[in-house]
């Protein structure tokens, strides 16, 4: 049988004071629960606990917590579709073709065709399985840049998965330093580069920013791809030019059409020009130069 959601609709103070009394009511059930701002403004938030099976003994018992409380709000029910998580994880892995790149799951290897560069990346903890609009742009215009200026190292800051760090090493043949401020990622970004035979060339470490002595170590760099978001990239706009040797290039995404002219004034005002931009499904990549 499916999952049926109740919820109740209050203010933020109420909703604590719902959420509080309905985790104890149900501790011995353990029922997730959720709060959620509806409406800001209006300071409305919904409390939620999630039912499996039979829900009127559980929506009889919210009743019972909300009137002790003094708060006899109405209580909601949605009763949750039935989702297949293998079918709708497999869908979420089927692979992926973005230039010359295949990225694809293990279920997937035989599909390799000749000429491609595959990429096997297992959707785990990390962001980058290829799939998202931001990832696809900064692989096409990766592939782009390499052919143009063949650069010598390069840096994926924000690798998650280490999709682009792998696809540099395999198309250019170049050591890639690969960071993240996630260390779990910077783990799965390992795995990731061994799984593909490019440990030698992909360094993985966790670092906010700039903020690790590797990147002078290893740095300047010849390219520089971040998909991060557009906030943090405009912050880091002063030490990505610190960090780029001055004929390299830098590839951004992470960054929403709507945003792109903020980026370009960022990065106009630490001294790079535009050469080009991608769309892809309502993210941009953006090349730019110094
Ligand atoms: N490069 C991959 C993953 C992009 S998701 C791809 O293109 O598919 C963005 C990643 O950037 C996340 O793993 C996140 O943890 C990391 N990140 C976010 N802010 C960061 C920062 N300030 N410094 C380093 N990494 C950051």
């Amino acid at each position: 049988m499916g999952q049926t959601r109740l919820h109740v609709t209050a203010s933020k103070a109420e909703a604590d004071r719902i959420f509080a009394a309905l985790e104890a009511a149900f501790e011995d059930d353990a029922l997730p629960l959720a709060v959620q701002e509806i409406d800001e403004d209006r300071d409305l938030h919904e409390v939620s606990v999630y039912v499996d099976g039979d829900a009127a003994s559980a929506e009889a018992r919210m009743r019972a917590v909300l009137a002790g409380l003094g708060l006899p709000g109405e209580i909601g029910t949605e009763v949750l579709p039935d989702i297949d998580w293998v079918a709708k994880s497999l869908e979420g892995l089927k692979p992926v073709r973005a230039g010359r790149f295949f990225v694809h799951g293990a279920h997937d290897r035989d599909r390799r065709q000749d000429g491609d560069i595959a990429i096997e990346i297992e959707a785990g903890l990390a962001f980058g399985t290829g799939h998202h609009g931001t990832t696809a742009g900064c692989l096409e215009m990766l592939e782009e840049v390499v052919a143009a200026e063949r650069p010598r190292n390069a840096l994926d800051l924000g690798t998650g998965s280490a999709v682009l760090a792998i696809a540099l090493a395999k198309l250019a043949q170049i050591p890639v330093l690969a960071t993240d401020i996630d260390p779990v990622a910077t783990d799965v970004a390992a795995a990731n580069a061994r799984l593909n035979g490019a440990a030698a060339l992909v360094e993985c470490i966790t670092a906010t920013g700039f903020d690790h002595p590797a990147f002078a170590a290893r740095g300047p760099f010849g390219l520089v791809v971040a998909n991060i978001l557009a906030g943090p990239l405009i912050e880091l706009a002063p030490d990505m030019a610190r960090h780029l040797k001055p004929d390299g290039s830098l590839v951004l995404s992470g960054i929403l059409d709507r945003q792109e002219e903020a980026v370009l004034a960022a990065y106009a005002a630490a001294g790079f020009r535009h050469r080009r931009t991608l769309h892809r499904e309502g993210w941009v990549a953006i090349h730019l130069k110094r």
